[in-house]
């Protein structure tokens, strides 16, 4: 038995690539789920709340955390991780481009974990954040999304100040290559160029148990990690 069983967790991004195999793996293990994305899939999963919830909308979160946790009593898990990514030279990349990607993934981060940490309070808890190789190094064409990853990672080591006296450990899960939809049809390539090789969003999931399975005592902070065909430059 998982020492998650009958722990409930908010999963933003949750109806495809890794935020779709980290909620199926957390539901594996007995954990109740609210997920947000805004198709509003529930992936088929029996007794989960799904709602459509754009991550930009912080009414729209909170409301779906007070559901969550009214279903079943609370929250003690927060995994942000809808994102959004363009990749390309600076000044060739669009107005709407740019503010997708900081509203989606940092401030979509920082609601996310607003609307959820009411619920978390007085109760052990854990905020692991999606972020990215790309919230660790500065990569080449990728300056706006790194610049919205650094901003989670940044975000989730302050809040590890900030909330290990209340009992909520607080993780940047960093990975490389993941083949996912993510960010195809918008510079990372076509997907018979990018994929192979990568990552599989099960891989990525089972790192995000990893860090919720250790025990209480301690914390992890940070994992980083690469498909073996990824250079470790940057
Ligand atoms: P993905 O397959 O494109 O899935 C993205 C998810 O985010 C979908 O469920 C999508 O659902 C949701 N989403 C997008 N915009 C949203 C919004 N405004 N509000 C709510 N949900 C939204 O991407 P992925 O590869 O799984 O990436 C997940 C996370 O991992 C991202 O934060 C990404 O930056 C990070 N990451 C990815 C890779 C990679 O190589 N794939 C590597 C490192 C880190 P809807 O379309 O239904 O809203």
């Amino acid at each position: 038995m998982s020492m998650l069983e009958g722990k409930t967790a908010v999963v933003t991004g949750a109806s495809r690539g890794i935020g779709a195999a980290v909620a199926r793996m957390l539901h594996d293990r007995g954990v109740n789920l609210g997920l947000a994305s805004r198709s509003g899939d529930d992936l088929g999963l029996t007794d989960v709340v799904a709602k459509a919830c754009d991550v930009r909308d912080l009414d729209a979160l909170i409301q779906l955390c007070e559901e969550t946790a009214a279903r079943f009593g609370g929250i003690d898990i927060v995994v942000p991780n809808a994102g959004v990514g363009a990749y390309g030279p600076f000044l060739e990349l669009s107005r709407e481009h740019l503010d997708e990607m900081l509203d989606v993934n940092l401030k979509g981060t920082v609601y996310a974990v607003r609307a959820a940490l009411p619920h978390m309070l007085g109760r052990e808890g854990d905020v692991v954040t999606l972020a990215s190789e790309a919230g660790r190094r500065g990569l080449p064409y990728e300056a706006v999304y790194c610049a919205s990853k650094f901003g989670q990672v940044g975000l989730t080591r302050a809040l590890d100040h900030e909330l290990r006296e209340h009992g909520i450990r607080c993780a940047n899960v960093c990975p490389g290559g993941v083949a996912t939809d993510f960010a195809l049809e918008e510079g990372r390539g076509r997907t018979e160029d990018v994929l192979p090789g990568m990552m599989t969003a099960e891989d990525v999931a089972e790192v995000v148990v990893f860090v919720l399975e250790r025990p209480r005592h301690m914390r992890i902070l940070e994992t980083a990690f690469r498909p073996i065909t990824e250079g470790s430059w940057g």
